[in-house]
């Protein structure tokens, strides 16, 4: 019998997690089946015990990452950090093991798919949520000069500030205190999802900066879109961030690393422009 992954989350039908898992055994040929499961809301750990009756791995998305983080034994330190998981590994021993790939994923798309590298750089990180939190531990180990995360809400970019402060400097600010320019810009707020643009200061932008939105699709986003007419140096999304993070689980998984370019084409080509209504 083949080896059972799956994908939890609510909604889960865009997940395109099975598409990439389905490629990365194809790829590597390791005898698996991946499969999206829809968990109704507040029902996270009956449906995680029931497929860890026989299954060997999830990945957990919205909304269920802080619940995973709650169902799991052991951790590794950037999922105790992030206080999130979307990775759970069922150890010989049945009990299971939670990583967040998130951060590592981004990290690995951005100094090596982009060939960009963090070390020295000044780094502006817009947003202070649950993607935020997941990528400081990985992007702080690359060592930027300084990190600034900016928020909305100020006091959620200030204590995430104090989190992570013992790996490198890191401050937090709302987004009317921003004092640019950066070398790379990381936007991990939501705000891509409405069509929506952070109000931060063109300043932030001078000729050799990278730009790097965490969402992806079929267009370029607000925040890149804004990005290049300002003439950044690179605009970069989301999308190799969500193979990377796919192939770091994977590897995790099964103890083999696929190769994520030609997946992260594969899926670039699939992605459709929505028609206008
Ligand atoms: P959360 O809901 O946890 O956090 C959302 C963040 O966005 C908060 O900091 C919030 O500010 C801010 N925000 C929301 N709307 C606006 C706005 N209109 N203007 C300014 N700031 C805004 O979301 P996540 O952290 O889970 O996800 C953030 C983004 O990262 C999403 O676009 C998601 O798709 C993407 N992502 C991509 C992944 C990938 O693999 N490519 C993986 C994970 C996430 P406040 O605190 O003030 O509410």
């Amino acid at each position: 019998m083949s080896d059972l992954y799956a994908v939890m989350g609510n909604p889960i039908n865009h997940s395109k997690s099975p598409q990439i898992h389905s490629a990365f055994a194809e790829q590597t040929g390791q005898d698996l089946i991946y499969s999206a499961i829809l968990v109704p809301l507040e029902k996270f750990k009956e449906e995680a015990n029931s497929f860890f009756r026989n299954g060997l791995g999830l990945n957990v998305t919205v909304p269920f990452k802080e619940d995973a983080w709650q169902y799991a034994d052991t951790y590794s330190s950037r999922a105790l950090r992030a206080g999130a998981v979307n990775t759970l590994i069922k150890k010989e021993d049945g009990s299971i093991h939670a990583d967040n790939t998130d951060g590592i994923g981004m990290v690995r798309d951005i100094t090596i798919n982009h060939d960009c590298a963090i070390a020295g750089k000044r780094v502006l990180v817009l947003g202070a949520g649950g993607a935020v939190r997941g990528i400081l531990e990985p992007v702080l180990e690359e060592k930027p000069l300084e990190v600034v995360v900016a928020n909305r809400t100020v006091s959620k970019a200030q204590a995430l500030a104090i989190d992570f402060s013992d790996i490198g400097k890191i401050v937090g600010c709302g987004f009317d205190q921003i004092e640019g320019p950066f070398d790379l810009i990381i936007n991990g707020t939501s705000a891509s999802l409405s069509g929506e643009l952070p109000p931060i200061p063109t300043s932030v932008i001078h000729a050799e900066t990278t730009c790097y939105d965490m969402m992806y699709g079929a267009e370029p986003t607000v925040f890149n879109q804004w990005a290049e007419s300002l003439n950044a140096a690179a605009t970069l999304d989301g999308l190799g961030m969500l193979v990377e993070q796919a192939a770091e689980s994977f590897n995790a998984w099964r103890g083999v690393r696929p190769e994520s370019a030609p997946v992260i084409s594969r899926i670039r080509d699939s992605l459709v422009i929505p028609k206008p209504h």
